[in-house]
């Protein structure tokens, strides 16, 4: 459903990639990220030392992503690939496969606390339409600061077993920016702590947050899907109203990879204020307020505690 080439194409594509890597710039480890957020953390740990380009862009859609030509060189070309891993890029197996990449392919949420999902997946809206995407463990693992430090533990070891000379300035970038992951993590726990416990439900247009969720004490609502295709978006809606006024959601909050026309409405239908964009599945552009990992976190925070407050 995602990648919409024919395997004549990308066949092709993998004999004609193959046949140049090895006149590869052999100085820096050639590194591609699945998406904008494994992007930052892998910079953070790799500096001068690599190259390195993400697949999915900032504030773009993994789930929808339809890789392109040039994503075909890139992992074709690739010493490591870096994925999230617990089925969020829909599109990379049969991306790595048109490849034929040698890369090593490494799951950054290796070591990361992974949340099982009771629904066994959750919804994402592209107008009207509710999909549901299959994921028996939550894939944002990347919400909670200590799973951040995993990844980028992952990473690290990763860079140091395909570049041993550049290990120790891996793992001495990797101190560092771990040390700024604690700074961030107490200053987030500081923040929500001056939310009142009565006001600390909140509503997102999907369930990407369960990781924040269950590391600092917020909880979130989001649309879910309903089981037949003949019920309208006014079903979801209806079902997620009600769980706003049970539950005492204060704020709805759009988010910077999806349409907010959903959660407009929902805003509108429940009669609370749209309090803002969280960053969740993907950065900002440079010159947005989520530009790397750290910035993300501290605007997510800062847009909660200001509606929620
Ligand atoms: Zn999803
Ligand atoms: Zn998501």
């Amino acid at each position: 459903m995602l990648l919409k080439y024919s395997s004549h194409f990308l066949g092709a594509c993998s004999l004609f990639f193959a046949s140049f890597t090895s006149f590869a710039d052999e100085r820096a480890l050639k590194i591609v990220a699945s998406f904008s957020i494994i992007e930052d953390l892998a910079r953070q740990v790799g500096g001068e030392r690599i190259t390195l380009t993400s697949i999915v862009g900032a504030n773009d859609d993994a789930h929808v992503y339809e890789p392109t030509p040039a994503d075909v060189r890139h992992v074709a070309q690739a010493d490591v690939v870096l994925i999230n891993g617990l089925m969020f890029e829909g599109f990379l197996t049969r991306l790595i496969d048109a490849s034929g990449t040698k890369a090593s392919v490494v799951t950054v949420s290796e070591h990361s606390v992974h949340l099982e999902d009771p629904q066994g997946g959750h919804y994402h809206f592209y107008g009207d339409r509710a999909v549901f995407h299959e994921a028996p463990y939550d894939p944002h693992a990347w919400q909670s600061v200590p799973n951040a430090k995993a990844y980028v533990a992952r990473i690290a070891e990763a860079f140091c077993e395909a570049d041993p000379k550049g290990c120790q300035e891996y793992r001495a970038n990797q101190q560092r920016y771990e040390q700024a992951l604690e700074t961030l993590e107490h200053e987030i726990q500081e923040r929500i702590s001056t939310i009142p416990e009565s006001r600390r439900t909140a509503v997102v247009a999907h369930h990407a947050f369960r990781y924040f969720e269950e590391a600092y004490g917020i909880n979130f609502l989001a649309p879910q899907g309903v089981s037949t295709e003949s019920e309208a978006t006014a079903a979801h809606v209806a079902q997620l109203i009600d769980a706003i006024e049970k539950q005492n959601a204060v704020a709805v909050f759009a988010e910077n990879i999806s349409n907010p026309r959903l959660v407009e409405q929902i805003a509108d239908e429940a009669g609370i204020a749209l309090s803002g964009t969280l960053y969740s599945d993907a950065l900002s552009g440079a010159d947005g307020p989520a530009a790397t990992y750290l910035d993300m976190m501290r605007h997510n925070v800062n847009t909660l505690v200001t509606a929620l407050q």
